[in-house]
C-alpha cells in the first residue's frame, strides 16, 4: 500500500523531502487530519521510500523475526507436495500459475518446487508468480530461486497481475500460498466508549509526537462485525482487516472460472473475538508501535473465521481453520523427518528433529498457527481434509 506516497509532491517517495516516515507521516497529518491505524501500518510496512520491508531482509535468527520455511525445509517440502495433489484433484490442468502472496526469501518455494520434482508432468505446467512489494526482498527471491526451472515472474501487488482468460488459454489451474501474508496486511481497530465505538486514530499529539486518539465520530455497529452488537466493556477493542477480505475478492476475480486453491497459514484465533493483536517487534523482542515507524514490523492477528465467512459469501468452498501442527502431520511431517534424520550425524539430525518439533509443537508454531484453504471448481477435498474432519470449522 502506498497511501500518502503524494506527500512528496509527487517525485515518487524517492526526492528526499523528508528525512524520517515519522516526520512524512507528521506532514501529512498536519495537512489532512489524524489517519486510521490501516494507514499508519501501511505505511510503516510497504511506504516506497522508508517502508520496513522496502528496505531491508527481516527474516533469520539475526533479524527481527523468523518463520516456518527458515526453520525447517520440511515445512516447504509438504506444501510442495500438497500442491501437487491440488494439481491431481484439478485433473492435471496443462497450465498451472503457483502464486505465492509475500514470498520472504524465497526459501517455501524453492523446497516446494524440489519436493514437487516427484511430479514431472506437474513441473513443466508450473509458472511461479511471487507477489512482493520489497525490492530487496525481490532480489533475495532471485537468488534463492536461481537453479529453478520454471518461469518465475514477480508482481508487487496483487493488482498488477493480468487475469487468465481461459476463452484464450484453455484449463487453466491456479495455486496461491501465502505464509505470513495476511498478518502483514494493515488492520483498523475500533474501541468502545462511552457506550460507541470510535475509531483509533493516529495523529499529532500535544508534544509533536505521534500518538493515537479516537474519532469524534461514533461508529455505527452496522460498520463493524457482527460481535460488535454484543455488550461491550468500556476500553474493548476491535480489529478489522478490510485489505484481507480485498484480497480474497480480487483472487477469486482473478481465478474467474478456472481451477482455483488457497492455502494460508498465519497466526490468530479459530474464532472472531474483540480483542487487541497489533504488535510491533524488533530483534526478536517486543516494542512500541510508534518507537520507530518504519524500523520495526508490525503484524495483527488474522481472523481466520471472518476470512472463511467472507470465502463463502463469494461461492468458494472453505476448509478448516486447523491448526499447523495437525495439518503438517497429517500430511506426513515426521515419516519426511524420519527420512531426513536417517543420514545424519547424532547432532545434526538432533538440531533436524528440534526444528521439526517447533512448527508441530502445540505450545509453539504448531498450535499458535491455523491453516486455512479456499477451493473452487475443484470436486474433492484438498488434503488434509479428505482424512480428518475438522472440529474447528467454521459452521
Ligand atoms: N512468506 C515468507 C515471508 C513472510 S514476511 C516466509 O514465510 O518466510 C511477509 C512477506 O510479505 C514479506 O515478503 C513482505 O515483503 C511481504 N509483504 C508484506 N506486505 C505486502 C504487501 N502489501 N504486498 C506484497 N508483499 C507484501
Amino acid at each position: 500500500m502506498t497511501e500518502g506516497a503524494d506527500d512528496n509532491g509527487g517525485c515518487g517517495g524517492g526526492c528526499g523531502r523528508f528525512a524520517t516516515l515519522a516526520d512524512k507521516l507528521k506532514a501529512h497529518i498536519k495537512q489532512h487530519g489524524p489517519i486510521g491505524i490501516d494507514h499508519y501500518m501501511a505505511a510503516c510496512l510497504t511506504d516506497p521510500e522508508f517502508g520496513y520491508y522496502v528496505n531491508r531482509d527481516p527474516l533469520g535468527a539475526e533479524g527481527d523475526f523468523i518463520t516456518a520455511p527458515e526453520i525447517s525445509q520440511i515445512f516447504g517440502e509438504l506444501i510442495g507436495l500438497w500442491c501437487v495433489v491440488v494439481w491431481q484433484q484439478m485433473g492435471q490442468p496443462k497450465r498451472l500459475r503457483l502464486i505465492e502472496l509475500g514470498p520472504g526469501r524465497g526459501t517455501l518455494m524453492r523446497d516446494a518446487l524440489r519436493a514437487a520434482a516427484v511430479a514431472a508432468n506437474f513441473l513443466s505446467a508450473v509458472e511461479v508468480v511471487l507477489v512482493e512489494a520489497s525490492p530487496v526482498l525481490q532480489d533475495r527471491q532471485a537468488q534463492t530461486l536461481s537453479a529453478v526451472e520454471q518461469p518465475v515472474s514477480w508482481v508487487a501487488s496483487l493488482a498488477d497481475l493480468p487475469k487468465i482468460s481461459s476463452a484464450i488459454s484453455g484449463e487453466v489451474g491456479l495455486i496461491v500460498i501465502a505464509n505470513e501474508f495476511f498478518d502483514a496486511l494493515p488492520i483498523r481497530q475500533y474501541v468502545r466508549h462511552d457506550g460507541h465505538w470510535r475509531e483509533r486514530l493516529v495523529d499529532l499529539l500535544e508534544d509533536g509526537r505521534l500518538g493515537v486518539r479516537l474519532s469524534r465520530d461514533a461508529i455505527h455497529p452496522m460498520e463493524l462485525p457482527s460481535y460488535a452488537a454484543h455488550p461491550a466493556d468500556e476500553g474493548t477493542v476491535i480489529e478489522t482487516c478490510p485489505a484481507a477480505l480485498e484480497t480474497l475478492t480480487m483472487l477469486d476475480h482473478l481465478a474467474g472460472d478456472q481451477l482455483f486453491a488457497l492455502l494460508m497459514i498465519d497466526y490468530g484465533p479459530f474464532k472472531s473475538a474483540p480483542g487487541e493483536s497489533l504488535q510491533a517487534v524488533r530483534r526478536h523482542q517486543y516494542a512500541d508501535i510508534f518507537a520507530a515507524p518504519g524500523d520495526v514490523d508490525l503484524t495483527a492477528h488474522v481472523d481466520f473465521e471472518t476470512l472463511a465467512l467472507h470465502a463463502r459469501k463469494l461461492g468458494l468452498a472453505h476448509f478448516g481453520p486447523i491448526t499447523q501442527g495437525h495439518f503438517l502431520l497429517a500430511l506426513g511431517l515426521q515419516q519426511r523427518l524420519r527420512q531426513l534424520m536417517a543420514g545424519l550425524e547424532e547432532a545434526q539430525a538432533e538440531a533436524v528433529a528440534k526444528a521439526a518439533a517447533r512448527l508441530v509443537d502445540p505450545a509453539q508454531m504448531g498450535g499458535l498457527f491455523k491453516v486455512l484453504c479456499l477451493t473452487k471448481n475443484i470436486a474433492a477435498p484438498p488434503p488434509p481434509f479428505d482424512i480428518i474432519t475438522t472440529p474447528n470449522q467454521v459452521p
